[in-house]
């Protein structure tokens, strides 16, 4: 696909620090070559010798064969049938420190560059070894935090949405090319706009379903942004800090003494919820006069899910009913806490009122009591539509849903221009902006700088 590199890398790929083994991966064309001037094979068969793919015994040395440095298990994986691509060999030596840190350096001193973060994916990728949706997924997995943010990517890993997003581009360039044919040829009389319609129309449709799942991935990916609201002292932080499982927002008696907001992450079901502690509602008051409701809401909506917490001992009072108000119409969960305390001055005729068909739930706190339940209904609502099971190729990633809007983008004008009867020249310019935008995606129509900073984003060795 693209030319070969020229130098050839190497890095530790497993994390430094004392372990069981530790491996040191080389990749280029002096891989093998590198691996012979420190590789003193126990067997008979020298290093080039090697059957790829298979496990040999050797002592490690160090590049002037001066001194042994470890007895390791090394193996050889050929050009082309290796994760980059190159030749590359990997020594898999003892974790300490000092050892795996001296084969590192015989291995550079024998010739090799340490590699860049990511760098061995990158060249993956430059090979035609994966696409950018897949070398993208490689980092996914390695930081997933979540079981759905695993499986997501491991499925991106293997193709599911590179697959699909071939098949779309396939469609897009017949279009391309029949109306080519069509504007070099018009009298073969293919120049019927309905002709034209329904394929764009199809194509707009399906990545709109693409799209669709973009949000479920990122929330799968990215974790649910949960804020609390109330007013001061109905047990936000309490709740804050039991949906977390440690004691880590301070909570006071003091109402309104919850400034700073602070996030923290929870798994449940496989995604990660991430909490931030809102001010009380106090600042929120504050807020609404400062800068209107609509702006406030605007702050509140940045969180996916907002937990509304009442106080059953005090009431629903005239704060309450202005947080109602913030949180209408966003996907909320009604948490009413306290209900340990004896006198109870909220009833559930009232909230009923307030909010017509929507669950509530009772809540204590301080006794524990319905904590999972709340936990279980934010998830529910962050996920409620979004198809996260059984959509198979979700769009995780923003630097991927910018580019599909793009195309998405391309194809509605492509479409408005057809329908308003535009010649097929232009429609053209718009189909060909929209796959030079899909290209992005999977990376084949990708300058360096934007290549550079996706793969900064990996481990070394990776
Ligand atoms: P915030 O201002 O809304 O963040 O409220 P805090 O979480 O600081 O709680 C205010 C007070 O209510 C503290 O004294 C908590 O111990 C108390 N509190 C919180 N939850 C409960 C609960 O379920 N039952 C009772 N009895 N007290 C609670």
């Amino acid at each position: 696909m693209r030319e070969m590199q020229e130098d050839t890398i190497a890095a530790l790929a497993t994390p430094f620090g004392e372990s069981a083994v530790s491996v040191v991966r080389i990749s280029g064309p002096a891989a093998l070559d590198i691996a012979e001037k420190i590789l003193r094979p126990r067997g008979r068969t020298a290093v080039k010798e090697w059957k790829s793919h298979s496990l040999y015994l050797a002592e490690v040395w160090d590049a002037e064969g001066k001194e042994k440095l470890d007895e390791a298990l090394a193996a050889v994986m050929r050009a082309p049938r290796s994760y980059t691509g190159e030749d590359v060999v990997e020594i898999h030596g003892h974790g300490g420190r000092l050892v795996c840190q001296e084969v590192l350096n015989a291995v550079l001193d024998a010739g090799a560059r340490l590699a860049a973060p990511g760098e061995f994916t990158r060249r993956a990728f430059l090979n035609g070894k994966m696409d950018l949706v897949q070398a993208e997924a490689v980092a996914d997995l390695i930081r997933a935090r979540s079981d759905a943010a695993r499986r997501l990517a491991l499925r991106q890993m293997e193709g599911r949405l590179s697959e699909k997003l071939e098949r779309f581009k396939e469609r897009l360039v017949g279009v391309a090319a029949a109306m080519e044919a069509a504007i070099d040829f018009p009298e073969e009389g293919l120049e019927i706009d309905e002709d034209w319609l329904s394929p764009l129309e199809e194509a707009s449709f399906l990545l709109g379903r693409i799209l669709e799942g973009a949000r479920g991935g990122r929330t799968v990916r990215e974790g649910i942004r949960v804020v609390i609201i109330g007013r001061p002292n109905v047990g936000k932080s309490s709740l804050w800090n039991a949906l977390i499982g440690e004691d880590r927002a301070i909570v006071t008696d003091i109402p309104g003494t919850t400034r700073d907001v602070l996030e923290e992450e929870v798994t449940i079901r496989g995604v990660p919820l991430r909490l931030a502690d809102t001010a009380g509602i106090r600042e929120a008051v504050d807020l609404v006069e400062r800068i209107g409701v609509e702006k406030t809401r605007e702050m509140l909506r940045r969180g996916q899910v907002v937990v509304v917490v009442l106080d059953a001992a005090e009431g629903f009072q005239a704060e309450d009913r202005l947080i109602v108000e913030l949180a209408e119409g966003l996907p909320r969960v009604i948490a009413v806490n306290k209900t340990d305390l004896t006198e109870q001055r909220i009833t559930e005729e009232e909230l009923k009122r307030v909010f017509p068909g929507e669950p509530l739930h009772w809540i204590s706190v301080k006794e524990g009591w319905g904590i999972d339940e709340v936990k279980e209904a934010i998830l529910q609502k962050a996920l409620d539509g979004l198809g996260v099971e059984e959509n198979e190729w979700l769009v995780s990633n923003a630097r991927q849903e910018r580019a599909l809007r793009k195309v998405q983008e391309c194809l509605d004008s492509a479409i408005a221009a057809l329908r308003s009867q535009m010649p097929l020249e232009c429609v053209q310019v718009d189909l060909r902006e929209g796959l030079t935008a899909l290209g992005e995606v999977t990376g084949e129509a990708l300058d360096e700088q934007v290549i550079d900073r996706i793969f900064s984003d990996f481990c070394i060795g990776k």
